[in-house]
């Protein structure tokens, strides 16, 4: 709420001249000039009619004035004098125009913007009482996943989701922890999942499917965690399992990268969204129009790595080259992720379709717009 008015008094928007209308209503008009009002100070004297005072941008306008006539449309005469020769509007902020003193002016639940932290300040507000963005954790799990930088052996890969999960959640955090790579070993793997329950919300990569050492659902729940579900209706990313201990919620997701890649922007993004106090926390889908023709397999919700280009205003989305779940190299270029319903058996050149922004350059970087 606010504590003053914005402007907190009638203020010049120009350098140059205040005075009166009716002084000016005839051009070019002759006036007397009776003070100065510069920022910072107050102008303790009156514009009285015939008369005029410098101004400058930012400073209150004396009591009797009501317009100010900007310096490039003036000329001073000897004599302290000035003559206007040209009017563009008043050129006055009036008192309380950006804000009423007990006005609302940020609520709960909105994001505090750069703007809006310039708000509250204008406002009089020292503090606010905001949300803290979740503390997260990481975790690899999977016994042929190494940390590149060392030598692979025989069947075994580079953990690319550790550095890229990395990236995405780490500037969304208030403090993000990397705890490595577990192999899928039930001692390990319970100690590492312990240290992870302790973040306000713990991701975990592999693991959660169905597979002989699928450890990662069993071991949150033995150490106490509540499922709130396992497996879920999208693709990539039908083995996730989302649960919650006490303040702390954790999901596991299938370890192929694009999998992670989408599970992250469809549900681990809003739920960071939801942590830190946002109302608006699901993703934004947007309406484009599919510049090929091609089939798919209804079932589950499916997501598509696309590139848009923006022609006319209106955004065309291309699938990019994917050899499946696991092809990180060939969504690189996307900009966006396709949605196609459970139900679509496939889309038509030209037809709308939804996606979400999912690209290093959101919008308004516009690609190709
Ligand atoms: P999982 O979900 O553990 O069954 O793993 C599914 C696939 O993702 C397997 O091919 C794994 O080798 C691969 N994978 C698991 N973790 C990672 C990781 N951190 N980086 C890259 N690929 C991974
Ligand atoms: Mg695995």
């Amino acid at each position: 709420v606010s504590r003053v008015d914005s402007p907190p008094f009638n203020k010049a928007a120009m350098d140059g001249f205040a005075e009166r209308s009716p002084d000016v209503a005839e051009l070019p008009a002759t006036l007397a000039l009776v003070g100065d009002s510069f920022a910072g100070g107050w102008p303790e004297f009156r514009v009285g009619p015939g008369q005029a005072a410098r101004i400058t941008t930012g400073s209150p306008v004396p009591e009797g004035a009501d317009t100010v006539v900007m310096v490039e449309h003036t000329e001073e005469l000897e004599g302290g004098r000035v003559r206007v020769l040209k009017l563009s509007g008043s050129n006055i902020c009036p008192r309380g125009e950006d804000m009423r003193r007990g006005e609302t002016v940020a609520r709960a639940g909105e994001f505090l913007s750069p703007l809006g932290v310039g708000v509250a300040a204008s406002a009089g507000h020292e503090r606010l009482a905001v949300f803290r963005r979740p503390r997260v954790a990481l975790l690899c799990t999977g016994t042929e996943v190494v940390e590149p930088g060392r030598p692979v052996a025989r069947g075994q890969i580079y953990n690319s989701n550790g550095p890229m999960l990395s990236a995405l959640l780490g500037p969304l955090a208030e403090e993000f922890r990397y705890l490595g790579v577990v192999g899928d070993e039930p001692g390990r793997l319970r100690e590492a999942i312990r240290r992870g329950l302790q973040a306000d919300l713990f991701v975990i990569s592999g693991g959660v499917s169905v597979g002989q050492r699928d450890l990662v659902p069993p071991t949150l729940e033995e150490l106490g965690v509540r499922r709130v579900f396992h497996r879920c209706a999208i693709k990539p990313g039908k083995p996730t399992y989302f649960g919650v201990r006490d303040g702390a919620a954790a999901f596991g997701m299938p370890g192929n990268p694009l999998s992670c890649f989408v599970v992250f922007q469809v549900l681990v993004r809003p739920a960071i969204r939801r942590l830190m106090g946002l109302r608006c926390a699901e993703p934004a889908f947007r309406d484009g129009v599919m510049d090929e023709s091609f089939g798919n397999k209804p079932g589950r919700r499916n997501f598509l790595p696309c590139t848009v280009r923006a022609r006319e205003g209106v955004c065309h989305l291309r699938r990019t080259r994917s050899h499946g779940s696991a092809d990180i190299t060939g969504a690189r270029s996307a900009d966006a992720l396709l949605s196609l319903p459970a139900d679509c058996s496939g889309v038509e050149k030209g037809e709308t379709v939804r996606f979400l922004w999912s690209g290093p350059h959101f919008p308004p970087f516009s690609p190709g717009g």
